[in-house]
Parts: C-alpha cells; sequence; structure tokens
C-alpha cells in the first residue's frame, strides 16, 4: 500500500469518512524520499524503540516500522485508529496509543523500552502544538536517543541557530539548556496533502549526555531567559530591569559589568553558558535584595 501517494491518502479517508482536521494540525506526507530520510534518520541502529507522536494514517510509522525493533505511536485523533488498524495491519512490532501527548505519562509508557534498549522520538509533529511538545519531551529528562522531528521551517530554524544569529531566541537557549540541534532536510509545504501555508524542515535534536551547563537555580535560568527575550527590541539590561523589577536597573547594570559584557548588549547574544552565569549572579542578587528587605 503506497500510503504516501496524494491519491491513496484522500482514497483511505473517503474511505473512512473522515476529512483532514486542522485543529489536529493534520498535513500528511507524501513523498517517500522524505519519508525515507526522516526514518533513517531517527536512531543509527535497528535494535529500537521508536516513539512516534501523530501517526495520522501511518505512512511514516510503515516506514519506521520496518526500520526498527519497535514503534509506539501516540495518536490523539480518535476516528484515526480505526485507520490505523487497516494500514498498520500487517505491522505487528507497531502499538497504537489513543492519546494526547501532552496528557501521557511518557515516563510509564515507556518504561519496558528503555529497559529493552534505545528509545528515539520521531514525528511529523502537528504545528499547532510544536513548541509544548518539544519542551515536555525534553523536560522528562528521558534519556531519548535522539529526537527527529518535522517542525515549521522558522522553528527549526530557531532550533539550530547560534548565539548572535537573527532566529536565536528563548527556544534557542532552552533547546541548549538541553541538547543541540541539526538540521536534516527542507521539506516544501507541496509535499503534504493537505498543503499546508509554510514549509517544514526536518530536524534532529541530539541530548546531552552531561550538560555542560548547570545553573544554580533552573527556574531562575528559565525566568532569566524568558525576561531577557520577553522585549526583544530592548538591551539586555533593560528587559531584565523589567523582568526583575526587585533588583532594579542599577544593580542589573553592575551584575553585566561584573561579567564584562558592555551596557548595550542584547540577549540574542549570550550562549546558554553565559546565560547560565547570568542566571547565577542574578540568583544571588535575588537573595541579597532579600536579606536587605528583612534587615
Ligand atoms: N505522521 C503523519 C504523516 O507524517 O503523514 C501525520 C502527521 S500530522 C502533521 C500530525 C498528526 O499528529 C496528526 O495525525 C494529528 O492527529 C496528530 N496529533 C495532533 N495533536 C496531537 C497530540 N496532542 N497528541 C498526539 N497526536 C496528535
Amino acid at each position: 500500500m503506497n500510503l504516501w501517494d496524494p491519491k491513496t491518502v484522500r482514497q483511505v479517508m473517503t474511505m473512512f469518512g473522515l476529512n483532514f482536521r486542522r485543529e489536529f494540525g493534520q498535513n500528511f506526507l507524501t513523498d517517500p524520499e522524505v519519508i525515507d530520510a526522516i526514518a533513517d534518520a531517527c536512531h543509527p541502529e535497528a535494535d529500537c524503540t521508536v516513539l512516534e507522536i501523530g501517526p495520522g494514517i501511518g505512512t511514516l510509522t510503515r516506514s519506521l516500522a520496518a526500520r526498527y525493533r519497535q514503534v509506539i505511536a501516540l495518536e490523539i485523533d480518535r476516528s484515526l485508529i480505526p485507520v490505523l488498524r487497516y494500514t498498520l495491519e500487517d505491522c505487528p512490532n507497531v502499538t497504537v496509543v489513543n492519546e494526547d501527548v501532552m496528557q501521557t505519562d511518557l515516563a510509564a509508557l515507556l518504561e519496558d523500552a528503555f529497559r529493552a534498549g534505545p528509545v528515539a522520538v520521531c514525528a511529523n509533529l502537528p504545528y499547532y502544538i510544536t513548541t509544548p511538545i518539544l519542551m515536555k519531551l525534553l523536560e522528562s529528562r528521558l534519556p531519548f536517543a535522539g529526537i527527529t522531528v518535522m517542525v515549521q521551517a522558522e522553528v527549526a530554524d530557531r532550533l539550530c541557530a547560534g548565539a548572535g544569529e537573527k532566529a536565536y531566541g528563548a527556544i534557542t537557549v532552552a533547546l541548549n539548556y538541553y541538547g543541540s540541534a541539526q538540521e536534516i532536510l527542507f521539506v516544501p509545504a507541496d509535499r503534504f496533502v493537505p498543503a499546508p501555508k509554510v514549509n517544514s524542515k526536518v530536524t534532529k535534536i541530539t541530548l546531552w549526555r552531561e550538560k555542560p551547563f548547570v545553573p544554580k537555580d533552573e527556574e531562575m535560568l528559565f525566568r532569566t531567559v524568558r525576561a531577557a527575550f520577553g522585549q526583544r527590541r530592548k538591551t539586555l539590561a533593560n528587559a531584565l530591569a523589567a523582568g526583575f523589577p526587585e533588583l532594579g536597573k542599577e544593580r542589573i547594570t553592575q551584575i553585566l559589568a561584573g561579567m564584562e559584557l558592555p551596557p548595550d548588549i542584547r540577549g540574542e547574544r549570550l550562549d546558554i553558558g553565559r546565560f547560565t552565569e547570568l542566571s547565577d549572579r542574578l540568583l544571588q542578587a535575588c537573595g541579597e535584595t532579600e536579606q536587605e528587605d528583612r534587615e
């Protein structure tokens, strides 16, 4: 069954009386070369479990099932479950779970799989919820052996950007805390049915085995990053002054000077290492301010 053929995709949907559901970001892949490239990029070894998020009608799932020991596919749309039963009938190593990935206890779902060997994530992600899904995967702290995802091209650029580049932002720094991203493939919008309004890119995230930078307080690191990018056109000093009103501009300027950062520097010039250092200094300053207020 050539599920990647646009005609077949429409036929299968019609056969089950279904429409493509925009609220679930249903744009199904129709390019066999792209499908194979994503599946190949997922993991170097066949003895691996793949968690697929959003199998749709099972196009990428079949390709993953042919390459890897086991596939666990999470699909939110209940109406696609009978379709998947039909299209994956000859794939005994696939388990389809009808759940919203945002509600799923991933550690519990994948407990046996992690015990058995490496677990990688692979997905043509629904665009309406890309960042929350990525953050959930990263914050789960599960030791995924790679996260290969198709995302909107601009999001991929953000994930892969280096400090100082135009696309560099809060999501880049957050990602770099957990790992790094590499662009694999550009995929034009016409390779999907229905075609989305934007182009896509396949990106592979590799998690650090050991984080190269560990802040004293993780919450403070993320608060610092949010503040730095919350006011993008402002200098870092002004953005932090708005995000840390309890410290005041003068204290913040002193902290930046202590790090030998120019007073007019913007947040997008700092890499994860410098953000970690900055957040440790802000943590200390907040502690001192609290102490002063108590005295
Ligand atoms: N993998 C298929 C492909 O490449 O052709 C479909 C990809 S389509 C872009 C996204 C899929 O994710 C849809 O099947 C959609 O129903 C599913 N989905 C959307 N939100 C989801 C969620 N929160 N949890 C699990 N699946 C979700």
